[in-house]
């Protein structure tokens, strides 16, 4: 048996106070916003730019968007750049008032 020293049990003799707590400092709370119910906005339509081809008018049998071709004549008709369906005739297409009512093809 051999009395090993022991070691001195490090102890706290003279233990700090305890630090004072400080006040909190409290960040003035500004006071809760009453909920303000807005109606949604207007859903604001965020898609791109439409495709920049605009088209005049629309193939009635298909339903193909084309513009109406500038390199024929009055008398030709126009047909359908997809469905190749006859239109009507070019001159059906002019005008402010194009002939509606020949025309298988509707104005957008
Ligand atoms: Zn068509």
């Amino acid at each position: 048996m051999t009395d090993k020293p022991r070691r001195p049990t490090l102890s706290l003799k003279n233990p700090p106070p305890p630090k004072p707590v400080p006040e909190p400092v409290v960040a003035p709370v500004a006071a809760p916003k009453p909920f303000a119910f807005s109606p949604r906005p207007s859903r604001a339509p965020k898609r791109e730019a439409p495709a920049p081809v605009v088209y005049g008018w629309r193939c009635k049998p298909c339903g193909t968007g084309f513009n109406v071709p500038t390199d024929l004549a009055e008398d030709e008709s126009v047909r359908c750049p997809a469905c190749n369906a006859r239109l009507g005739l070019l001159k059906d297409f002019q005008g402010d008032e194009p002939n509606l009512a020949k025309v298988r093809a509707r104005k957008i």
